[in-house]
């Protein structure tokens, strides 16, 4: 090791799924929309003038932050945007998490809880899901340093009642209760009618799987403005840019056309209700998820086998070689063809 070497800050990273390169593939492992963004993003798009990326963009991202307030009825002080909602996150732990008390978040979760924790120095402890992968409030109570969870939950697209997330905020008062919502528009109920009650609650969204955005980098967070403003200082110490212009300008673009939005994600709603039978039929359980994937285990084949068979017919799902979780494969719902293929592969490779 060269002398400086020893002074590396050393992290375990957060490991994303494939991108593969190949063409014609079907791709059900990161959870993307299989369906186009909204029209009037490619077109706005193809109005876009390269002159103007000149200029830094806007620091406060106040196109986007617009729309969106007004689209959750909020105030623009309410609302802050970043690079996709893993960036609003790391801000949010970087942010409310430094009591030095641990943060709780359950054990099967998403991935990049631990990790943000790690490396910002945030002891946290996690949570167990019990047998049927639910949250309990109660594994909530007791001294913390906050509390975070997605709603769903990732990877096992359990949703938690708001009743019970009222349950943890009420447990909760002394510290920030962030709630991922990265999948609560494929029929979850959103916590944004808490935030009237609980300032201390930060409900986070993604446009990268509803809004069939996850290339743009496009994320925020609603809550309290005294959380906001605490957030964006924090983004103005570490880099004032982080939202380019196309982002901003496509994002607020994407966010108008609600038809678009209904439609598509109905449309993944009811794809995913048809999957569960399919599913079930060929002996896969599974929890009963209301994202925009299905956590599936087959009663006599190891998803181990599955994944390779599935990958050497091109189709890609997840997973995860973790405890509790190494019995089961995360499927993203694709489009009504890419489940029929899916489904007909199964259906020959099980029988
Ligand atoms: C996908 C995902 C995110 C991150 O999404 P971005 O693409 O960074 O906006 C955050 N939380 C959960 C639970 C996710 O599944």
């Amino acid at each position: 090791m060269r002398p400086w070497e020893r002074y590396f800050r050393s992290v375990v990273p957060y490991v994303p799924g494939e991108q593969p390169r190949e063409e014609r593939l079907i791709k059900l492992n990161t959870n993307e929309n299989p369906y186009p963004p909204a029209p009037g993003v490619a077109e706005a798009l193809r109005h876009m003038d390269a002159e103007k990326f000149r200029k830094y963009p806007d620091p406060a991202a106040s196109v986007l932050v617009k729309v969106l307030a007004d689209y959750h009825g909020l105030d623009p002080e309410q609302v802050f945007v970043g690079v996709g909602s893993d960036d609003v996150l790391a801000m949010a732990f970087l942010t409310f998490f430094n009591s030095g008390k641990p943060v709780f978040f359950p054990d099967v979760t998403y991935s990049f809880y631990p990790v943000w924790a790690e490396l910002f120095g945030i002891p946290y402890e996690t949570r167990a899901l019990d047998d049927d992968f639910c949250i309990d409030p109660r594994d909530y109570d007791g001294e913390n340093g906050g509390v975070v969870f997605p709603n769903p939950n990732a990877p096992t697209g359990h949703l938690l009642p708001l009743e019970q997330i009222k349950d943890i905020l009420e447990h909760n008062q002394d510290v920030v209760v962030i709630v991922d919502e990265a999948y609560i528009d494929f029929g979850g109920v959103s916590a944004r009618q808490l935030l009237e009650n609980y300032e201390n609650l930060l409900v986070v969204r993604t446009f990268s799987k509803s809004r069939s955005m996850a290339g743009m980098r496009i994320g925020y967070a609603l809550g309290d403005a005294a959380l906001i403003k605490a957030m964006s200082d924090v983004k103005y110490s570490y880099n004032s840019y982080t939202m380019n212009m196309p982002a901003l300008i496509l994002g607020a673009e994407a966010v108008k056309d609600e038809a678009y939005f209904r439609k598509t994600t109905q449309k993944i709603v009811d794809t995913r209700e048809r999957a569960k039978a399919r599913f079930a039929d060929l002996g896969f359980e599974f929890p009963d998820s209301l994202a925009n994937f299905l956590f599936v285990k087959h009663k006599r084949v190891p998803a181990v086998q599955l994944y390779e068979a599935l990958r050497e017919r091109k189709i890609y799902v997840r997973y995860f070689d973790k405890p509790r979780i190494s019995d089961y494969l995360r499927i993203t719902i694709g489009t009504d063809d890419e489940m029929e293929a899916l489904f007909s592969f199964l259906e020959s490779y099980l029988n």
